[in-house]
């Protein structure tokens, strides 16, 4: 069963029960045959529905925006964000698409060899509830501009989400069957991916099902790309602008209720300016306004369920036994809401969980490092490696961070974020393949060579 939940008041909106297997069977044999029709319509096509989807997406971008505050609790303004950055998402697939696809000459000796870039076919991608329209839309638009077709499993307490977003696809212009919606369990899910008419996966969410939808797309012999959990460092050395990177380490760390892949989920501060970050951190942070997800002056909403918020209570409970000091936050808020105290521990032992887990709501980790070497051991520490941020003005340092750092993105003096120009993804057990640009696109293409001697 899928479930509509409001996480701020402990509501059930509405439930949609799963697919029935002689639908999803039907989604799958129409998929097929309109991924056939997608593959041979022109590039001008394809840029139009993606231009239309882009319209759509604007032009109710506060209906779609209420409908993620509604289901994960996403405060307003930032689920509006949210909506505007998929249409800017499309337009920008829509623009670069056809030179991203252009096929390429090989210079060869033996003859002529040109490289094309043709569709996969259907892709089936498995999505999260943190960035409900953001993470699909990521995905979507160069899948659906290459000239793939697209059955999403959305995540079962965004069902209307979801629903929305096929809506829109199909409002676009898309033909039909080329972006469908479907309610999945997970048996229905492994056959989904194991049947031949599927040609590629893509899942975003946790490492449990990273593995588990890993292991079946292997079992299958398709192509998939993983991208999953992290416990991203921020690091704040001495020559950092303070004020820059105190309000940095609250928005990165704080940004979706604590809840995106790439938080500043440890912050690393040298010990020179250890003393002073802490201070000025600790005063933002009791500042930020935790509340009603509909309230625009609201900075942190609930946690997308009280199953999550319990097992951020636990793990941080767990991380004071181990010998952490709480410096701000530490319970659960009264009243029917998932919601948790924005929350600082410091002083995590070596050895202590809660240094390479990662923890999704709401808790900053505080760390005094030495010098730049402890910083890099305690940032690579970690299974994860997705993002970075780093806050020095040094030249010799950024050269050391960005080779040394063990991970797929790093930002210097600004915040890790995802853009439809650069790659996002990472490696260890944050996963594999890219997303967004250029290796997005290239995610879901047959890098296909026809050769004449
Ligand atoms: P999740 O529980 O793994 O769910 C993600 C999707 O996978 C949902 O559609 C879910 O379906 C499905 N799923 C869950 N367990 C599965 C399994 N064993 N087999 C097959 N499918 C399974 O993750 P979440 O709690 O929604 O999202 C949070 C996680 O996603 C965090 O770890 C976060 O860091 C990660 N994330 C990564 C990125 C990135 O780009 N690297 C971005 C955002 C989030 P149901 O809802 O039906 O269970």
């Amino acid at each position: 069963m899928y479930r509509s939940f409001n996480p701020a008041t402990g509501e059930t909106i509405a439930e949609f029960p799963f697919a029935e297997d002689a639908a999803v069977e039907a989604a799958m044999a129409n998929g097929h045959r309109a991924a056939a029709r997608w593959r041979a319509a022109d590039l001008a096509e394809r840029r139009t529905a993606l231009t239309r989807l882009a319209d759509c997406l604007e032009r109710d971008a506060d209906t779609h925006a209420r409908l993620i505050a509604l289901e994960m609790g996403k405060p307003i303004a930032s689920a509006r964000a949210e909506v505007i950055k998929c249409a800017t998402n499309c337009r920008w697939y829509a623009d670069h698409g056809e030179a991203l696809l252009a096929p390429e000459a090989v210079p060869h000796p033996g003859g002529e060899a040109e490289v094309r870039h043709e569709p996969l076919g259907v892709v089936f991608a498995v999505m999260p509830w943190n960035f409900p329209y953001w993470q699909v839309v990521r995905f979507l638009a160069p899948a659906l501009m290459a000239g793939n077709a697209v059955i999403l499993k959305h995540a079962s307490s965004t069902p209307q989400c979801a629903a929305a977003l096929e809506a829109a696809g199909i409002e676009a212009g898309l033909p039909e069957h080329v972006f469908q919606n479907l309610y999945l369990d997970r048996a229905q899910l492994e056959r989904v991916i194991a049947d031949p008419r599927i040609a590629a996966v893509t899942l975003t969410g946790s490492e449990g099902a990273g593995m588990s939808v890993g292991a079946a797309s292997g079992r299958a012999l398709k192509p998939c790309v993983l991208e999953l959990g992290g416990s991203d460092p921020l690091i704040v050395m001495p020559s950092a602008d303070l004020g820059r990177a105190v309000a940095a380490a609250v928005t990165g760390r704080y940004q979706n209720s604590g809840q995106s892949c790439v938080c500043a989920k440890r912050i690393l501060v040298h010990r020179d300016i250890y003393p002073a970050f802490r201070q000025a951190f600790l005063a933002a942070v009791a500042k930020l306004r935790t509340g009603d997800p509909f309230d625009s002056a609201t900075d942190l909403g609930p946690l997308s369920s009280p199953q999550a918020r319990d097992e951020l209570a636990a793990q941080v409970a767990r991380a004071i036994d181990q010998g952490a000091s709480l410096l701000a936050g530490g319970s659960a808020m009264a009243g029917p809401g998932a919601y948790y105290e924005p929350t600082v521990l410091e002083g995590l032992p070596e050895g202590a969980e809660a240094r390479v887990e990662e923890m999704f709501g709401p808790v900053a980790l505080l760390f005094e490092v030495a010098d730049i070497d402890e910083a890099i051991r305690v940032a690579n520490e970690t299974p994860f490696g997705l993002g970075s941020s780093v806050w020095t003005e040094d030249g010799g340092e950024r050269r050391r961070f960005a080779d040394d750092l063990a991970c797929g993105m790093t930002f210097f003096n600004a915040n890790t974020v995802s853009d439809p120009a650069l790659p996002f993804g990472g490696i260890k057990r944050s996963g594999f393949g890219r997303e967004l640009g250029r290796w997005g696109m290239m995610a879901f293409v047959n890098v296909r060579l026809v050769f004449s001697a």
